[in-house]
């Protein structure tokens, strides 16, 4: 059994934080992680040999080491052992003065149960053959000389170094998350490091013998899941506050007020960032997950400009966020703006925790997120088999699985096609009659070309059924007009949007379904401007009804709802937002 590594972990030998040092210095660190085959023999000759051989074969990807006595060769285990390094393979000579192989390999094996054992000799020694078998359970029993090892050798140590490496599992030194596999705690986090761009491994608590260690090193009555960071220190159930202050995110701003401040730091508001603080406007911007939004959570962007193999909206918002630090703009997270308040001709944003701060000028890019599915269950299994986007988060969790998506919009559509490479069978379930009127070309020309994604339209979900976690759906088909309930773990939906706006209902105009309404859109069919409008000019362009306060992207009413569009919009917001600090 092993640990599942997450869809954006890091491999797991990744080290925690490498030192600087030189290529020589990286090249010996990497040489030094490589497992351990030990060869053992007293004959100088023979253990010159016999690691000629093995480095030539597996020098690339092992670390070959040999010891001309029994003795050596624990020292080389205590070395070994210290340093929490692992021998693959023990290759030992049985005739040697101070011990016998066996003997050795008695030794070896009590402290590296799972390394391959082979004994090497001159001699057909059947007993001492039988006794290593039954005493130190002996994989091989090798005759010198092995020439030609291509042949002799080589055919015998591929065989245990692949059964070896099958359920070898390297020393891991990042973060460890262990919890339940399906459970709403879980998911949180992992979802946490995902979006951050965190490299974590998960352990499930009900599989993975490897937890035990993590809930061990917690207190007794600690809540799940649990995080143990590299220096052993372990939270238990931790909130994202929690997480960002342990990861060292910047929470807090550095000053009182700034020149502009963005509000929500997906493609618009990091596209704002950068040329606001690129044009050297004191620049904030507060985001109350993670920077990337909608775009940070997608498998693969296609057609963004540029890009023509796609990219991921992990790579995307890595490269922007990195791009507007850069310029010099704060980025906050998570960190949630809670109401906007006029102090003409400043604004004041307020915070969750309650600071307080001034804003000369502020961008809303706060985007939109989905709707929640309106059937009963919906609540209940939130986290636990239903997610709401989430594709990237648990990818690894779907292996092998059945796979529901339900919408049919290009988000939907982009999921499918990332499961498909994980999960055994997809399923996108669509209210319409095809997806020709909610999807690109492209993705439904990939959708048909994958033979495990089947797509079922004018069908919903109804229901939704389980105990701890989902295990059932209810199928409404709007042709026949029957209900039928399907086996699903697993359930992502991407249905509808809804505007992150709330917060600011009675201080800027938004429309019925809280888009808010900039330019040209606030001015009402008789011509007229909004009652709270206080200038003799009309609203620029992304300008909302509060003077000096924009909007862009997803969260504008009538936007494009696209990665490009947010872009194009954060820039252009920064260029009137210049224009407003100029002529007011
Ligand atoms: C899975 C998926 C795949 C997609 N694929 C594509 C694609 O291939 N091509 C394409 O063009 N488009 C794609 N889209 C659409 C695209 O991602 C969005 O149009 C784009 O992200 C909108 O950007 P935005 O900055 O306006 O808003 P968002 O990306 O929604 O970002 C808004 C941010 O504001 C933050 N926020 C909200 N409220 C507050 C608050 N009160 N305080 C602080 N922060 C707040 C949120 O946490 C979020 O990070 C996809 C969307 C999804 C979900």
């Amino acid at each position: 059994m092993s640990a599942a590594p997450e869809g954006a972990a890091a491999p797991a030998t990744t080290p925690a934080a490498a030192p600087t040092t030189t290529a020589a210095g990286t090249a010996e660190r990497a040489e030094s992680r490589k497992p351990v085959i030990l060869a053992v023999d007293d004959d100088p000759q023979v253990l010159r040999a016999v690691r000629r051989d093995l480095r030539s074969a597996y020098g690339d990807r092992y670390r070959v080491l040999g010891a001309s006595s029994a003795a050596d060769a624990l020292k080389i285990l205590d070395s070994l052992d210290e340093r929490g390094h692992d021998p693959a393979l023990f290759l030992v000579d049985q005739r040697m003065p101070d011990v016998t192989g066996v003997e050795f390999l008695l030794e070896a094996v009590s402290r590296f149960p799972d390394a391959r054992r082979v004994l090497l000799t001159a001699y057909a020694e059947t007993d001492a053959a039988i006794t290593a078998i039954n005493r130190v359970r002996l994989d091989y029993y090798l005759l010198k000389p092995w020439d030609p090892p291509h042949e002799r050798l080589f055919p015998v140590l591929d065989d245990l170094l692949s059964d070896w490496l099958a359920t070898y599992r390297p020393a891991y030194d990042g973060i460890i998350v262990a919890g339940h596999l399906v459970s709403p705690g879980t998911h949180a986090v992992r979802d946490f490091f995902t979006r951050n761009g965190q490299p974590f491994r998960f352990l499930n608590v009900e599989r993975d013998p490897e937890a035990l260690t993590v809930i061990a090193a917690a207190q007794a009555d600690a809540a799940l899941p649990l995080v143990r960071f590299p220096d052993g220190s372990v939270l238990a159930a931790p909130t994202d506050t929690e997480l960002a202050q342990r990861l060292g995110l910047a929470t807090t701003a550095s000053r009182p007020h700034y020149e502009c401040v963005i509000v929500g730091a997906g493609p618009a508001g990091l596209a704002a960032g950068v040329y606001s603080a690129s044009e050297g406007l004191s620049t904030l911007m507060l985001d109350s997950r993670a920077p990337g939004g909608q775009a940070g959570t997608s498998s693969l962007i296609e057609n963004y400009l540029g890009f023509p193999s796609g990219l991921s909206g992990g790579d995307l918002t890595r490269r922007a966020t990195i791009q507007a630090s850069r310029f010099g703009a704060e980025i906050l997270h998570p960190v949630e703006v809670v109401s906007l308040t006029r102090d003409d001709p400043a604004k004041i944003l307020t915070l969750a925790d309650g600071t307080e701060i001034s804003a000369e000028t502020v961008l809303l890019a706060t985007g939109v997120s989905y709707n929640r599915l309106e059937a009963p269950g919906a609540d209940r299994f939130e986290g636990a088999g239903l997610y709401y986007g989430a594709a990237t988060t648990e990818s690894s969790a779907c292996i092998s699985q059945h796979v529901f998506i339900v919408g049919g919009a290009n988000s939907a559509g982009q999921a499918a096609v990332h499961f498909a490479k994980y999960a055994a069978r997809v399923t996108i379930l669509v209210r319409a009659a095809s997806l020709d009127a909610s999807m690109s070309r492209y993705l439904i020309d990939e959708i048909d070309r994958t033979p495990n994604i089947e797509v079922k339209v004018r069908t919903t979900v109804t229901a939704l059924h389980g105990g701890e976690h989902l295990e059932r759906i209810t199928l409404h088909d709007a042709d026949t007009g029957g209900d039928r309930e399907v086996p699903a773990r697993f359930m992502f939906t991407f249905i509808g949007a809804r505007p992150h706006t709330d917060w600011l209902a009675g201080v800027v105009e938004r429309d019925e379904y809280g888009f808010v309404l900039t330019g040209s859109d606030l001015i009402a069919n008789g011509g007229e401007l909004p009652a709270e409008w206080s200038l003799e000019r009309a609203p620029y362009p992304l300008e909302t009804s509060v003077p000096g306060v924009f909007a862009a992207g997803d969260v504008r009413a009538h936007s494009v709802k696209r990665v490009a569009s947010g872009v194009g919009e954060g820039a252009m917001a920064v260029s009137l937002i210049h224009r407003y600090r100029s002529m007011g």
